[in-house]
């Protein structure tokens, strides 16, 4: 864990958020709270969703390259990542910017950006480790996982990380790759257990453990994230596959070690 504005000025930013979904919307409300400007462009018309919002939002992506960004949020799905950088005509910026992305998962995104963008541009590689449920009531102690992966403006850099300080997030810096392993064993191991559960179609019942109630909410919240989120999860980190191969061993195993002991009980109950 390390603390990432040290003592550098800080500066408030023009941040252009690219894909204005669900958490792109999230993330722009508390962007706004702090005194930040922002503007939107996404595949889908969110003019007036925008308009309420007081952000401008850029149907066509070349006024909004154009539009003096400090920093570009890219908050697009992980699956359509690379089509829409490789939409966006990045020869039309005007000014050195920052490259921020939230994707959940990191490996991918860092490589993407540093091959599309041009070498001036600055890219930090994010993970907020929450969204609009978990970060409902605030974002106090939950953990933004971040890389610098080329910063040269530190100023700008840190301004932009302090929009989670200053909210009480836990600052964890550290690789895009060991985020990917430790993610492909906590986040994505979690949301494959909810989406399990969900096919299984469990309810809350009138007389809940804790623990069903635990299992209940993971569930919920990994069917409240779209499919895409978690698909994304999978194709694009590479550590994923082997922990959802893992869980199928352990399955099976627990399922034989049962079987067992139930053959083992019949044989003793023939005698
Ligand atoms: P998502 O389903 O992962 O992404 C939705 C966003 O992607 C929307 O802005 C959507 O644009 C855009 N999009 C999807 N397909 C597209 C395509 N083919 N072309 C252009 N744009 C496309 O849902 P999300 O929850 O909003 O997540 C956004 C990003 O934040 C993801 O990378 C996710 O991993 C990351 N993240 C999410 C959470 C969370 O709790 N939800 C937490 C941390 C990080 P339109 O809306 O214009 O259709």
């Amino acid at each position: 864990m390390s603390s990432s504005s040290s003592s550098l000025p800080l500066q408030t930013l023009k941040i252009g958020i690219v894909g204005f979904g669900t958490f792109g919307q999230f993330l722009a409300k508390t962007m706004i709270k702090q005194g930040h400007t922002t503007r939107a462009t996404s595949r889908t018309d969110y003019s007036q969703l925008c308009h309420q919002l007081d952000v401008p939002f850029f149907r066509d992506v070349v006024p909004f390259l154009e539009s003096d960004n400090d920093v570009i949020l890219i908050c697009t799905s992980i699956l359509s990542l690379s089509e829409v950088l490789n939409s966006m005509p990045l020869r039309r910026l005007k000014r050195q910017t920052l490259f921020v992305d939230v994707l959940s998962v990191k490996e991918h995104p860092r490589n993407v950006l540093l091959q599309v963008l041009p070498e001036n541009m600055d890219v930090l590689c994010t993970h907020p480790m929450f969204g609009p449920e978990s970060g409902k009531n605030g974002w106090k102690d939950l953990p933004l996982v971040y890389e610098k992966v080329r910063v040269r403006n530190e100023t700008r850099c840190s301004s932009f990380l302090h929009i989670f300080e200053s909210e009480g997030c836990r600052m964890v810096e550290m690789s895009c790759e060991e985020h990917d392993k430790v993610a492909a064993r906590s986040q994505f191991l979690s949301h494959s257990i909810g989406r399990i559960l969900a096919e299984m179609g469990i309810e809350s019942t009138s007389m809940n453990t804790k623990s069903f109630e635990t299992l209940v909410k993971l569930k919920e919240s990994a069917t409240n994230d779209s499919f895409d989120l978690f698909s994304g999860l999978f194709i694009h980190n590479r550590f994923a596959q082997q922990e959802l191969m893992k869980l199928e061993q352990s399955f099976e195993k627990v399922k034989q070690r049962l079987l067992k002991k139930m053959s083992e009980q019949q044989s003793l109950s023939s005698v």
